[in-house]
């Protein structure tokens, strides 16, 4: 199970779980991830994970994994799929522990029962909006409805014919009977379960009637002997109605619940309301586009599931609501794949070049290191000839007085091979620069015991001849603003620039050394992935996982204040 316990800073939650292990209120520690089936996890999701997986490792506790399924007409089997699978790539474990709201329907039913029987809960013909409105607001309070006080017996008839399908949807449900007039909106008799006449993904046919989300969650926490029930801070006026559940019942356990602030990602959404909307509109391909903050999206981008762990660590947990830059991801990003992300060779935009003194009959390999810091990741043998491709950007015809690269009459040194000079440019009809005419410096191979001139510039390139194409898809922020508006107005801040397609790069053939995910290193170019499926004429395709330096951290600095 992947912990990174040793640095984990001590948070007030991790400090709680300490001062209850000390003082004997538990013996073992045991928390849960109860997602919500009806879409794919997100960055705020993972943060949740590796808080409640994290915690149960580091104590030698337990974690469940739990779905969430109260709801029957929204949930789906895909996304339960999708949840297990980012839940395992992130490097977290359930073991036997993978349950669902809905392994407990029957054990709820008779919770249910047994607070009818205590008085504490009545069957409510009242409609919907009638019992909004009875509700009161923060300021005023509620009234009670008409069907308040009818008799246990009643009450319980009631409840069973609600559950015999005797009724419409709407007709009637079953409320808690707590106190119209409390200041929490939340004790004013919530709903505990309503009708839904709708087949349910596990359970079929077997109900009409289905639990309420804080009914739900409190006794499933109880049922499964969770110590503390981590959530997010919009649960924090639902505790006490989780305690009264608590107090109203005889449950095996007595959870805890805490709660923390949401993790809100700058330039984007964390909300499945939201990223589904990206996905039914079609602005992104899927749930797993590389530009969503999904787990299945950062998977395809090339994200480490060990640098998500390191973000979440450094981002830690407290009740302060707050946005993360950008930035602080894909710094993360960039420092688990620098230590071990091989290099490669691949030019962008690539411009011709002609080794005039090279022997048009020959060829050679010159030696790369996979990592320029790391000997022991290796060296690879790269093909090197007359005829070459380098970065278009790497050249300059009429440059400013400090660029280092390559101009007419200057020299520049390719990485890892030899110094050439440029003699001679050819443009093209229109005045296009399409092949530079250069000659090489034989005395000049890196690392051999030639001459050791030294050039300001080194650039990459590929030998022409023997590279692939290929096609490169480099992503930015999917909004423009920092924090999204509400409403629906959020679409019109869509960056429009959030995919550039390269279709024309060139790469060094060793690029596909690697599967799908692992990431690499283009030298000067950034990091980058492959994806899965092939583009256009069969070309591999490559995803930018993240640029080689962040050039947003001042932007999104100076927004965010
Ligand atoms: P969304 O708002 O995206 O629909 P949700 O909270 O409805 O998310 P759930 O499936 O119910 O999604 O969430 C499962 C768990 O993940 C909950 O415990 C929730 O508190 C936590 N969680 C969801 N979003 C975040 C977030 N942005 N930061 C931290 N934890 C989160
Ligand atoms: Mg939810």
């Amino acid at each position: 199970m992947a912990t990174e316990a040793p640095d984990t800073p001590l948070d007030f939650i991790r400090q709680t779980v300490r001062d209850d292990l000390a003082a004997g209120r538990h013996r073992e520690i045991v928390t849960r991830f109860p997602p919500e089936p009806n879409g794919y996890l997100h960055i705020g999701h993972a943060k949740s994970i590796c808080l409640n997986f994290g915690v149960a490792a580091e104590y030698d506790g337990r974690c469940f994994l739990r779905f969430d399924d109260t709801n029957p007409v929204r949930e789906d089997e895909r996304y339960t799929a999708s949840i297990c699978e980012d839940v395992e790539w992130l490097g977290f474990e359930w073991g036997d522990r993978l349950t669902h709201a809905s392994d407990y329907f029957d054990r709820l039913y008779e919770q249910a029962v047994a607070l009818i029987r205590g008085g504490l809960a009545y069957v409510d013909h009242l409609p919907a909006e009638q019992i909004r409105e009875y509700r009161g607001t923060l300021t005023e309070p509620g009234r009670n409805s008409p069907w308040r006080d009818r008799s246990v017996d009643e009450n319980l008839d009631l409840f069973e014919r609600m559950l015999s399908g005797e009724f419409a949807e709407g007709e009637c449900v079953l409320r808690a009977r707590i106190d119209m007039a409390a200041p929490n909106i939340n004790l004013r008799d919530p709903t505990l379960y309503r009708i839904r006449h709708a087949a349910h993904h596990r359970t079929g046919e077997r109900w009409c009637i289905y639990p309420m989300y804080d009914f739900a969650h409190t006794l499933s926490d109880a049922f499964e002997g969770i110590t503390h029930s981590l959530c997010t801070l919009e649960f924090e006026d639902h505790r006490p109605l989780y305690e009264w559940f608590l107090d109203s019942l005889d449950l095996p356990h007595r959870p805890r619940q805490i709660e923390f602030s949401r993790l809100n990602l700058a330039y984007t959404v964390t909300s499945k309301r939201r990223l589904a909307e990206l996905v039914n509109r079609g602005i992104v391909d899927g749930w797993d586009d590389p530009r969503m903050p999904t787990i299945a999206g950062m998977r395809r981008r090339g994200y480490p599931p060990v640098a998500i762990r390191e973000f979440a660590r450094r981002v830690g947990i407290t009740k302060k609501e707050n946005t993360i830059e950008m930035g602080v991801l894909e710094h993360a990003v960039r420092d688990s794949l620098n230590a071990v992300a091989h290099r490669r060779l691949v030019v962008v935009r690539p411009l011709r070049v002609v080794l005039t003194n090279y022997d048009a009959g020959t060829e050679e390999f010159v030696s790369l290191p996979n990592h320029p810091g790391d000997p022991e990741q290796g060296s690879r043998e790269v093909r090197f000839g007359r005829e070459l491709w380098i970065d278009a950007d790497d050249f300059m015809e009429d440059p400013p007085r400090k660029f280092h690269r390559l101009k007419p009459g200057g020299e520049v040194r390719l990485r890892g091979a030899y110094i050439i000079r440029c003699d001679e440019v050819v443009h093209d009809a229109d005045g296009v620069v399409v092949e530079l005419r250069c000659s090489y410096d034989p005395d000049t191979r890196s690392g051999g015991s030639g001459s050791d001139r030294k050039v300001k510039g080194t650039i990459h390139w590929v030998h022409a001849p023997s590279a692939i194409p290929v096609e490169l898809r480099l992503y930015d922020r999917l909004l423009r603003t920092a924090s999204p508006v509400g409403g629906d107005a959020w679409l019109e801040d869509l960056n429009p620039d959030s995919l550039q397609v390269i279709a024309e790069a060139r790469a060094e053939p060793a690029v596909l050394d690697f599967q799908p995910g692992e990431g690499m290193q283009f030298e000067r170019v950034g990091y980058f992935t492959r994806e899965r499926e092939n583009g256009a004429d069969g070309r591999a395709v490559f995803n930018r996982t993240v640029t080689l330096r962040d050039s947003w951290a001042k932007i999104e600095a100076a927004e965010l204040g």
